[in-house]
């Protein structure tokens, strides 16, 4: 019998101590820190206490018993105050259990530990004991004395303070925590229960004492609870772990104020000593001036940005502050505090980047647009209208107009987009503006703002009303050429980049404009002749070929007609080439208005004009002829010299129908004509007529 209760027992022990040691090489595997470490220690200290207790079974002499007997109390003493340090280090207690403080737990067991290996363990421990090695069942019978009592006063104190501890994570709302608490309070529980039994009948009837095996057993408990339930990544002394590893400052300050955590980094932040602030009232413990005031009365919820100066350098911190119900402690606040200088310029910067490569990229690209369309266009016409239409577009204006200053430097209107028909109407009227202050100026070369919000004189006059007007001044270096005006929709805010691109679309309109004017009298100087405005030789016979091969082609009928004004060389002779140059003038224009638009009429040479008729054959060609000449002689020229009276001849001659010729033989033709119309006696027209 004492055999199997030796073996049954000698089994549990060693099962538990072997699972004890397993969790503990477990926890050590995956987790490190102080309070694996504690644990460690406390599974040695009662695997330690069940080996010696089978020890001290084994003992053969009353000898090898008495220093099995000692060393289990050794253990025995050990175990309850590890178990404690344990169970502070899990719930984070760490400044309890900091340093030096940790030993004060084990002076009361090394009192202990100390009187026992005195030899005074009798009648101080024990008051008696017997070893008794033939009693197989029962080999030591003692009774316990006082200090015994004492050690499971501070056993109990132990194990009540750890299940006191344990218990009041019950209260938290995490599952996580719950769980833990509840495995451990049950580990707690086992040797408070156990102890019991071994407390008041330490010798059992099987000699089956229960401590050692408690405590192993409450052991495997929390290894499970290590295992199962993550109790160090989840236990506060982890949290510290945590918080030292964040890259924010981190703060918990407690209802009334005081610091209760704080990770390095915040401590380093604050220019604080973790051993003199922690507890302490935090806005104490900060500076006068301290920068970091407003962490005291941060409110949950709120979100701060300080500006601190540290080394000359200024970093900007967001501050965010939390509430935790860690521990029920309802009103602890969390304050975070994040280095956002960098971030926060990379943000700016982005975002600058971003805004202005984007702006940049349409606007440039509308500029290319108009200053394309402009360059492409040498019509003066097509470049003040479609040009203004462009950039009123890209801009967004209501509407828009244009005004040059005519040649004696009077703003006049010249083209419109989308004008309200009040101004359309009043620009019919009379296409000059009313004298405006500001174009009077910017005309005598005045500096004018890029863009200015020039009142505007035309709008004010017939009242319609704007909010934004933005007026371009045109010009060409040093040359005013005008003002192009933008009427903006209200509110519209321009930025100075904005600004010197609508400048810059100003001048590429300017440039554009004057370009085409040259364009324009480069043209006509080649093709027109300065004296008379009509097309000169050398254009007309370009035309004249151009009608004459179409006219070929589709067998249309056309007549020529050549003039010569009888006698001019008197007129010259007389009133001086001057005289007669006016006299060529006036007759150029009476020719005009005798022809139709398809018409066309050069001077062939001094005074001589050609001219061609489209689908005309030699009777109607004769008639208008006819209606030229008479425009001659109808009345004398007018010139400053008096009235002169004069005459001219024609020759008509047409392109045969169904006759291929050339525009020179026509025209030969119109010209031996023309001698016959002389030779008739001039004042006279003469029709060629083929032989
Ligand atoms: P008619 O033709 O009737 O035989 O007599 P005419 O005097 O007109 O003789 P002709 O046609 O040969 O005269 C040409 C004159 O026209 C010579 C020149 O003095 C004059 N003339 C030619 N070109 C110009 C010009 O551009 N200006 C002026 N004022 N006179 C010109
Ligand atoms: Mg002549
Ligand atoms: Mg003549």
């Amino acid at each position: 019998m004492a055999q199997f209760v030796f073996l049954f027992y000698f089994f549990i022990i060693s099962l538990t101590a072997i699972l004890a040691i397993a969790f503990v090489v477990y926890a050590f595997r995956i987790r490190e820190g102080d309070g694996i470490k504690v644990f460690g220690i406390w599974m040695f200290l009662t695997v330690g206490w069940c080996l010696t207790h089978l020890a001290l079974f084994m003992a053969d002499t009353a000898e090898s018993a008495l220093i099995a007997l000692r060393w289990e109390w050794v253990f025995q003493v050990l175990v309850p105050p590890a178990f404690l340090l344990f169970i502070m280090q899990y719930k984070g207690y760490r400044r309890w259990i900091h340093g030096w403080r940790r030993f004060l737990l084990f002076l009361f067991p090394a009192g202990f530990i100390a009187s026992s290996f005195n030899n005074r363990m009798v009648g101080y421990i024990w008051d008696s004991l017997q070893i008794n090695l033939d009693n197989n069942i029962v080999p030591i019978q003692f009774r316990l004395g006082s200090a015994y009592w004492m050690y499971w006063l501070f056993a109990y104190s132990c194990l009540l303070l750890a299940l006191w501890g344990v218990a009041r994570n019950l209260k938290q709302k995490s599952r996580a925590y719950l769980r833990q608490a509840r495995t451990l309070m049950i580990g707690i529980s086992i040797p408070l229960i156990l102890n019991i039994v071994a407390m008041l009948r330490p010798q059992s009837a099987f000699g089956f004492n229960a401590p050692q095996f408690s405590f192993t057993l409450g052991g495997v408990l929390v290894g499970l609870a290590i295992y199962r339930y993550r109790l160090f990544d989840l236990s506060p002394f982890y949290y510290q772990r945590l918080l030292e590893s964040l890259r924010d400052g981190l703060l918990v300050i407690d209802e009334e104020g005081r610091l209760l955590q704080a990770n390095q980094l915040a401590l380093d932040l604050l220019g604080l000593e973790r051993s003199t602030s922690i507890g302490e009232n935090f806005l104490t413990l900060l500076a006068q001036d301290s920068p970091w005031t407003p962490l005291a009365s941060i409110s949950p919820d709120q979100n701060l940005e300080l500006q601190v100066t540290t080394n000359d350098q200024v970093l900007i911190y967001s501050l965010s502050c939390s509430l935790i119900d860690d521990r029920n402690h309802e009103n602890d606040r969390v304050v975070t505090m994040r280095d956002v200088t960098e971030e926060q310029a990379s943000k700016i910067a982005e975002q600058v980047s971003r805004t202005t490569a984007e702006d940049r990229a349409v606007q440039l690209d509308a500029l290319r647009k108009v200053a394309e369309f402009l360059n492409q266009s040498v019509d003066v016409a097509s470049v003040k209208l479609s040009g203004l239409e462009r950039i009123a577009t890209i801009v967004g204006a209501r509407f828009a107009y244009l005004i040059l200053a005519d040649i004696h430097g009077q703003p006049r209107f010249e083209g419109g987009y989308h004008l309200p028909p009040l101004l359309q109407e009043r620009f019919d009227r009379t296409p000059y503006c009313p004298p405006c202050h500001s174009f009077s100026r910017f005309m005598k070369g005045e500096y004018l703002e890029p863009v200015a919000f020039i009142p505007c004189e035309i709008l004010r006059e017939i009242s319609i009303t704007y909010s934004g007007l933005i007026s371009i001044p045109l010009h060409l270096g040093e040359r005013q050429l005008g003002i192009l005006n933008l009427v903006m929709a209200p509110n519209v805010v321009f930025s100075g980049d904005e600004i010197r691109l609508l400048q810059t679309v100003g001048d590429t309109f300017s440039a554009a404009l004057e370009r085409a004017r040259l364009y324009e009298n480069a043209e006509q100087l080649a093709t027109v002749d300065s004296l008379t405005g009509l097309f000169n030789r050398r254009h007309f016979f370009q035309l004249a070929q151009k009608e004459f091969d179409r006219a070929n082609r589709y067998q249309h009928v056309l007549s020529i007609l050549m003039i010569d004004i009888d006698y001019f060389k008197q007129v010259n002779d007389r009133f001086g080439h001057l005289t007669g140059d006016q006299v060529l003038q006036q007759i150029s224009d009476r020719f005009q208005a005798c022809l139709r638009s398809s018409d066309f009429i050069g001077r062939y040479g001094g005074e001589e004009f050609v001219i061609l008729l489209p689908e005309t054959d030699t009777e109607s060609g004769l008639m208008i002829a006819d209606r030229m000449r008479a425009s001659i002689t109808d009345r004398p020229f007018i010139t400053d010299k008096g009235e002169i009276s004069l005459t001219i001849s024609i020759g008509v001659a047409d392109k045969a129908l169904d006759k291929e010729t050339s525009l020179e033989i026509v025209l030969e033709n119109a010209d031996q004509a023309l001698l016959a119309a002389k030779n008739y006696g001039r004042n006279a027209v003469s029709v060629w007529k083929n032989p």
